[in-house]
């Protein structure tokens, strides 16, 4: 039976993002620089990430409380060894009518088939440009934009298309991308969803001036290829959708920093170790592995902590005010 849950502001718990890992094999100058993710980064030790049956009972407690769509997501999730178990697991998950996976596309040519027999349905690949040089910078471990291309490829084979590719856009960096990926996956079935460079974490530099708003990329590409605003598929949904007015597919824009959406945001999620957070900028969590090691319910503090959810980063956000507070990083919380 499901119990409706609702936050401080009205809002329903709909979504889980369920992160499980937080290693990954890319080293995006937005999400984890370097620098601060070297050699010697300390990534989480295996006893502390929650185990299969660990995520699928929090997945079942989500369900129980109104989440129909569910994402796994990373750092890399398809590093994480067994994933296509896991997918099997949660697809049989009665009440999970939506399940997607997010990835860099490293793995995915590889893993499709596997994926899509343990009943993934879609699947959201990551793809920043379509040069080499300014995707391996970008990505920061020299990994070529043809392999990615190849992986989304596989992926439409295997029957997890049409594929949605995240291109999240940098001013001064990528912003040729734009174009380039717009002329590209046209007439392809595949959607483009470009994301304005967001403040998540506090590694990756974010200055107001890096980003692209969306209304410039979409005049950019409204220019070459007239767009027109369509509805959303579903109340809540992220990004802005757009079809190309010749009728040659759509494309979306998330635009998180100049048009933030937290009055309609129903996702929760969950890191790879079991912390819930309620909200990307979120600077504190609560543990979820604990109590389900100790033999709780988790349901009851899933409700408890939602109940009392009064998030709105995004629409409270100020572009040059000084951070006072250190929030996860991106490739903890996944997106
Ligand atoms: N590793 C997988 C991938 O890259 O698809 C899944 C995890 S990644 C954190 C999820 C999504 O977040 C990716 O599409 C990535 O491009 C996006 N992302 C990471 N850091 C971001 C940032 N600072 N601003 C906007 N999007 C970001
Ligand atoms: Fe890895 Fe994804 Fe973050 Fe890139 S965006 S570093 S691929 S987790
Ligand atoms: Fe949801 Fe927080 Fe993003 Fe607002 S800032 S849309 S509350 S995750």
């Amino acid at each position: 039976m499901v119990m409706q849950v609702q936050d401080r502001l009205g809002r329903p718990l709909r979504d889980l993002r369920i992160s499980v890992t937080d290693r990954c094999n890319f080293r995006c100058t937005y999400c984890m620089p370097k620098e601060v993710f070297g050699p010697d980064h300390r990534f989480l030790p295996r006893d502390q990430l929650l185990g299969f049956e660990e995520m699928v009972t929090v997945v079942r407690a989500f369900v129980e409380r109104g989440v129909t769509k569910v994402r796994i997501t990373g750092g890399e999730p398809l590093l994480r060894k067994g994933i296509e178990k896991l997918v099997g697991m949660v697809a049989a998950i009665d009440g999970v009518e939506d399940l997607t996976l997010t990835t860099n596309g490293s793995l995915l040519a590889r893993k499709a088939e596997a994926l899509a027999a343990a009943g993934l349905r879609r699947v959201t690949v990551s793809l920043d440009a379509l040069d080499d040089p300014t995707f391996m910078a970008m990505n920061d471990v020299g990994f070529p934009v043809s392999a990615v291309l190849e992986a989304i490829d596989a992926a439409a084979a295997a029957g997890l298309g049409p594929v949605k590719v995240n291109c999240v856009v940098k001013r001064g960096v990528n912003e040729h991308a734009v174009l380039d990926m717009a002329r590209h996956f046209r007439g392809t079935g595949h959607i483009v969803r470009f994301i304005e460079f967001m403040d998540v974490g506090s590694t990756n530099g974010w200055r107001m001036d890096d980003v692209l708003p969306a209304s410039e990329i979409l005049e950019t590409i409204h220019r070459e290829f007239p767009l027109v605003e369509i509805p959303p598929n579903y109340p809540g949904e992220v990004a802005t959708r757009y079809r190309y007015a010749d009728g040659a597919g759509e494309i979306g824009v998330i635009a998180s920093v100049t048009r933030p959406f937290c009055g309609t945001c129903t996702r929760a999620r969950v890191s790879a170790e079991g912390v819930l957070y309620t909200c990307l900028f979120a600077v504190a969590g609560t543990d979820l592995r604990g109590p389900l090691r100790a033999g709780e319910d988790v349901g009851e503090i899933i409700d408890r902590v939602w109940a009392s959810r009064a998030d709105r980063y995004s629409e409270i956000r100020t572009a040059n005010t000084p951070r006072r507070r250190i929030p996860v990083e991106m490739s903890y919380i996944g997106g």
